[in-house]
């Protein structure tokens, strides 16, 4: 809750560990899956006394998540009242979740928009999936939030037509704070580039649900002409942590999530070091969301931001782990590094792709924008040193290409085939 964010860092973690215990306790009484498995490694709630305690708690996979999901429901609420989210992600891997109906995404959403001096009036674009009114498949303008107006464009089904009347509907409505996936508005960008379009900026581009590279961003700045927030969540639990103006690392919502950043062995790492994401959702007790790992790479950053709010720093999420390339001789080249291959030409490429053959050759595809100078001097600069890496294990092939097809909202940076 925003009264929250000016807490004495003290007395916010001690509120945050204080959520934490009446959490653990209240899942151990009423949920089958944790009652489950603290049983069975003989773990009690009273075990769990201090901060340092809680790496006793069990890791959850998504895994674990996927396959269990009707004991992970409170026995304070029937299924049917619980409101179902079911993700399938890139993975292929589908997974439900589900969430306490009265839970509340507006709070942290408008907190975080307040920070960039919006105000729930704000006119607001959302370029993101599928539009909410059944049977309606192009951009449609929505009332439902008067006096806000928002703007959609789907995500799902960016054609030229369907950008024509987003911005139609743009230049006539203003929104302050554009919102959407980050490959669609790097799409978005491209077109707004090309085509010249003139846009009244809005105060803020709001980027989520999937890392954000320093290409894309420099991209979407310049098209829209206004500063990008990086928000950072997962479906499981969609607000984590997010950039302020001051742009100094993501604050997380410390108050309503914790993040712990752990290696291998499920050991903590120190603040600086990228490790596991782990999560617990201290708010939502109807499917409680206890140390769970979801599959990306982060770390924790150990300073103040200069904005002044208490909540705690953590790095952009540079990648997934499932984003790596991995070498014949196990060399792992980290997907947190690739993605930062271009950042030093970030003004001359629009986007790439690394795709890893079965084979386990390496192909890069990358688009440059069509004022790159220096083409040819970038390539041999990136091919060079992503060579050294790879120490002639694979053939690596850089194609320069018009386009990458990719594109369904969410740009895969790293395909493995
Ligand atoms: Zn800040």
């Amino acid at each position: 809750a925003i009264r929250n964010q000016n807490l004495p860092p003290e007395l916010l973690e001690e509120l945050s560990w204080n959520k934490t215990l009446e959490l653990l306790n209240y899942a151990y009484e009423k949920v089958p899956w944790y009652k489950d498995r603290f049983v069975s490694i003989g773990l009690e709630p009273g075990d769990i006394k201090y901060p340092e305690d809680f790496i006793n708690v069990p890791v959850l996979s998504r895994a674990e998540l996927a396959e269990n999901f009707e004991r992970f429901v409170s026995k304070d609420l029937s299924l049917r009242s619980l409101k179902i989210s079911a993700t399938g992600g890139s993975t292929g891997n589908p997974l439900k979740i589900g969430m306490d109906p009265r839970g509340n995404r507006e709070v942290p959403k408008w907190q975080m928009l307040s920070w960039w001096g919006l105000t729930p009036v704000s006119n607001m674009a959302s370029i993101y999936r599928g539009v909410p009114v059944k049977g309606i498949k192009k951009m449609t303008i929505d009332f439902i939030n008067w006096p806000q107006k928002t703007l959609r464009l789907d995500a799902t089904n960016i054609t030229e037509e369907n950008i024509k009347l987003f911005i139609r509907a743009y230049n006539k409505h203003n929104p302050s704070v554009i919102h959407g996936y980050v490959g669609a508005l790097d799409v978005l960008s491209d077109y707004i580039i090309e085509h010249k379009v003139k846009l009244k900026p809005p105060k803020v581009i709001w980027s989520t649900a999937s890392p954000i590279s320093e290409v894309q961003e420099v991209k979407i700045r310049r098209a829209f002409d206004a500063p990008v927030c990086d928000q950072y969540g997962c479906s499981e639990i969609f607000f984590v942590a997010a950039e302020c103006p001051n742009k100094q690392g993501l604050h997380i919502f410390s108050d309503s999530v914790k993040v712990e950043i752990l290696n291998e062995g499920n050991q903590p790492v120190p603040a600086g070091t990228y490790g596991k994401i782990v999560l617990t959702n201290l708010n939502d007790y109807s499917f409680p969301i206890i140390r769970y790992e979801n599959g990306d790479m982060g770390r924790l950053l150990n300073k103040k931001c200069s904005c002044g709010l208490s909540l705690p720093l953590m790095d952009k999420v540079k990648g997934r782990i499932s984003d790596n390339i991995i070498l014949p001789d196990g060399t792992v080249l980290a997907g947190e590094y690739l993605t930062t291959i271009f950042d030093d030409y970030a003004s001359s490429v629009k986007q790439f792709q690394i795709i890893q053959h079965k084979s386990s050759d390496i192909t890069l595809n990358v688009v440059f924008n069509n004022s790159a100078e220096n083409v040819t001097e970038i390539i041999s600069k990136v091919k060079n040193e992503l060579s050294n890496r790879i120490n002639g294990q694979v053939q690596l092939r850089i194609n320069v290409v018009a386009t990458i097809s990719e594109l369904r909202g969410k740009l895969q940076f790293i395909v493995r085939e």
